[in-house]
């Protein structure tokens, strides 16, 4: 019988099954290497494992990739993944690189964003993810399986740049060199995760935790602790369970609002956890966690890019040694809600500078592929809804 995909297993569970099945622990070792390092989705391709076991793991384990369903790709080749699961429903990855001329690092450094549940039940104002409500939590192998099916998705994009032909001039094409290492060694792609796809991470707390237990793991995904990211609403018993896991992922607040007047309106999870509760939580996160917090503060206008907000922002993000990202609003088909001017933009980032604010403002990466979490599912569940009524 089927009872888990293999890839919500840790390396102590599948230790712990290998023993019950008799065969040497070397054999997990082989496994894990096919499915982290070549990310294989077949039991036949592990052609070093014997005949007997793939069939003994096909019977007990599932093994299945997510779909792609529609790719978008940004100028900035920023790229946007929307997944089938099994169940027919759809989930989002971005996959944003970092850009060498800004950061004068060669090294390919990508980061992947990753969707945690279908859907969200938070029910954000402005938010895509919530318009159609929450439908279910991602399992542990649906949150891993993101990271390995966009590595597996751009191995192969690199196999097409090193087959493709030698370009009139001689010159040899820029990615041949990194196509074919990451070919041959199975090297990582992703080296950045950020938890802020669709859905509430820490609504789904456990199989989140799983999932990075694995992705960070050196036999898993090898992504380091602090290159992990978890975005979250406002959950406060959760950031505080989170400050006392000892994995230390980074932490980044959804504000988009200084007040509780502010979050009230755009934010109903703040009736629940109002400002108060969260920032004692963030702050006993920070304490025990050392590492600086993100705000996250979507601009969007008339409802909270008010200089009034300035004071109490800077208020919070000392008290609580915490960098504020500001974020243009990304419009969402069927709302309102929309980015300010740009001089708004900049007047708001200039005033938090001036209160000693560390804030960053995103001058928007990926604005025209709807990089926002849930849009590209909304616009394709739209758009498959009205195929079926014509
Ligand atoms: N539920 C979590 C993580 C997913 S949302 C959270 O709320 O933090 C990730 C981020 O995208 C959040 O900061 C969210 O507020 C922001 N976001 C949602 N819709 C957006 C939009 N239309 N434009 C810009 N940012 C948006
Ligand atoms: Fe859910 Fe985050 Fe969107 Fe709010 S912003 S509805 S918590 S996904």
């Amino acid at each position: 019988m089927t009872v888990n995909d293999i890839r919500s297993q840790t390396r102590e569970e599948l230790d712990a099954q290998f023993k019950l099945w008799e065969q040497p622990a070397y054999r997990v070792t082989q496994l894990l290497k096919w499915l982290y390092e070549h990310r294989a989705t077949t039991w036949d391709a592990m052609t070093n494992l014997p005949k007997p076991l793939r069939e003994q793991l096909a019977r007990h384990y599932g093994l299945r990739a997510l779909e792609l369903v529609r790719k978008q790709g940004a100028r900035d080749t920023t790229q946007k993944f929307l997944w089938r699961l099994h169940d027919q429903s759809l989930i989002e990855s971005v996959l944003i690189p970092a850009n060498p001329a800004l950061y004068g690092d060669p090294t390919d450094r990508h980061t992947l964003c990753v969707s945690t549940q279908v859907g969200c039940a938070y029910g954000c104002k402005f938010c895509a993810s919530g318009l159609d409500g929450w439908k279910r939590n991602l399992g542990v192998e649906e949150i891993v399986e993101q990271v390995l099916a966009v590595e597996r998705w751009h191995a192969a994009e690199s196999l097409k740049v090193e087959l493709a032909p030698v370009p009139p001039d001689g010159a040899t094409p820029v990615e041949t060199d990194n196509a074919k290492r990451e070919i041959s060694s199975g090297a990582r792609l992703i080296n950045n995760l950020v938890i802020m796809g669709m859905g509430e991470p820490l609504a789904n707390y456990d199989n989140l935790l799983k999932a990075l237990r694995i992705l960070n793991a050196p036999w898993g995904g090898g992504i380091g602790a602090r290159k992990i990211t978890i975005s979250t609403s406002g959950l406060v018993p959760q950031i505080r369970k989170l400050a006392a896991e000892p994995l230390q992922f980074r932490l980044a607040v959804s504000l988009h609002g200084a007040t509780d007047d502010v979050r009230n309106q755009i934010m109903p999870v703040n009736r629940k956890y109002p400002l108060r509760e969260l920032t004692s939580a963030c702050e006993d996160y920070q304490k025990k966690n050392g590492r600086m917090i993100t705000f996250e503060y979507i601009l969007i206008a008339g409802i909270n890019d008010d200089l009034r907000q300035i004071k109490p922002l800077a208020e919070l993000a000392h008290r609580l040694n915490a960098k504020v990202n500001l974020i243009p609003y990304n419009t969402v088909e069927g709302l309102s809600w929309q980015r300010p001017a740009e001089a708004v933009q900049e007047a708001f980032i200039k005033a938090l500078v001036t209160h000693g604010v560390t804030a960053t403002l995103r001058r928007e990466k990926g604005h025209d592929i709807d990089a926002a979490c849930g849009q590209l599912r909304l616009r394709t569940e739209r758009e498959l809804s009205d195929a079926m009524k014509s």
